[in-house]
């Protein structure tokens, strides 16, 4: 077909670019009378030139381009603020959608990588008893091109500087109550075409849905799975994370070890660490026990206080009893020395909040 006969949909009912698999966007191209090559040749422009501009696509035709911003929207929503924490290695990103809701993102540097965190709801079902997010209750499922636009935000406040960054579903929300988008967003993130994730790179956390847990086993995407797992008993787990009531403690480890078996990875075990709640040295042979039973690695986030709630972080003394009882025990420990704790406690899981 030719140029001149493009019919472009007005203004904001063009679907958003972020929310298409290269796949759609080229049924979607097509729908409108245009080669399917063209989607192609945009989504190398966004994700791999990281050219958002329709007229600076040099390569496609000027009418094409002057078309594109009524075939797919490609404007991300807007960044209401960035913090920076003290050291200037953490961001926390608000970013505020078409109908206002808001969320959160935060990106995080280390010497070895870039890692982002990312939301998937606005609020929380499952209100952990800990979490700031929880506090909220539910607001709505992100869209997944709510969800990818948190990582071109990102990428582009850092000015793509590095390719090889990390992304970790842990930010405000459960990913596996919002399934359908945050595996299109994996899908997204994965193109070749694309940002070309590799699915290493990826990690989906989840307070412990079983049931979406078996569902994504089956899928096979081969991201990494982390649970946030926090109690070794069924009894203080049914407090901190009462989903713990519907699927207990065994089933969860069942599950990520299917999981786990499936996709030839180890289960990441979150553990916030409490003060005076689940941070004795019992907790840690039990915590060791846990990890010895499945390959495994144990995250450890000292907690940061969030104004509200009167869970304590534990002393300095108390988290070093803690990791060196559990070090010598379990197969691979990490703790993670938040940076900026305000910065954190804000993002609903890597806050220090699950
Ligand atoms: S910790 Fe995660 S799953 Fe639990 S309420 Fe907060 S955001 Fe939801």
């Amino acid at each position: 077909m030719s140029q001149t006969s493009l019919t472009p949909i007005t203004g904001p009912s063009a679907p958003n670019f972020f929310g298409m698999s290269r796949e759609r966007l080229r049924a979607h191209v097509e729908g409108m009378g245009v080669p399917a090559f063209r989607a192609e040749q945009v989504y190398s422009w966004v994700y791999q030139k990281h050219v958002r501009t329709p007229l600076d696509m040099t390569n496609l035709p000027l009418a094409f381009r002057e078309a594109l911003p009524g075939i797919c929207d490609l404007e991300l929503p807007e960044t209401a603020s960035v913090h920076k924490s003290p050291d200037g290695n953490t961001h926390k990103f608000v970013i505020r959608l078409a109908d206002g809701a808001r969320v959160e993102s935060v990106s995080m540097r280390t010497p070895k990588r870039l890692t982002f965190c990312i939301s998937s709801q606005v609020g929380c079902a499952l209100k952990c008893s800990f979490c700031a997010t929880g506090l909220m209750g539910l607001k709505r499922n992100l869209k997944a091109h709510e969800i990818v636009a948190q990582v071109v935000a990102m990428g582009e406040f850092h000015g793509w500087q590095d390719d090889r960054f990390n992304i970790v579903f842990m930010g405000m929300g459960e990913p596996l109550a919002n399934m359908e988008a945050v595996t299109e967003t994996i899908r997204i993130l994965h193109d070749e075409n694309g940002l070309n994730l590799g699915a290493r790179r990826l990690t989906v956390s989840t307070s412990g849905l079983v049931p979406q847990i078996r569902e994504l086993t089956k899928l096979k995407l081969q991201v990494g799975l982390a649970i946030s797992l926090h109690a070794t008993t069924d009894a203080l787990r049914d407090e901190l994370v009462p989903v713990n009531k519907r699927w207990p403690i065994a089933e969860l480890l069942d599950a990520a070890q299917e999981y786990g078996r499936t996709i030839g990875r180890r289960t990441t075990l979150e553990y916030t660490l409490l003060g005076g709640v689940n941070d004795s040295l019992e907790d840690a042979d039990r915590l060791a026990s846990i990890a010895r039973s499945m390959p495994s690695k144990v995250n450890i986030i000292p907690y940061n206080p969030v104004p509200g709630l009167d869970w304590k972080r534990p002393s300095k003394e108390a988290i070093d009893r803690f990791v060196e009882r559990l070090l010598p025990k379990a197969p691979a420990v990490t703790v993670r020395h938040t940076q900026g704790g305000d910065i954190w406690a804000a993002c609903g899981q890597l806050g220090g909040l699950s």
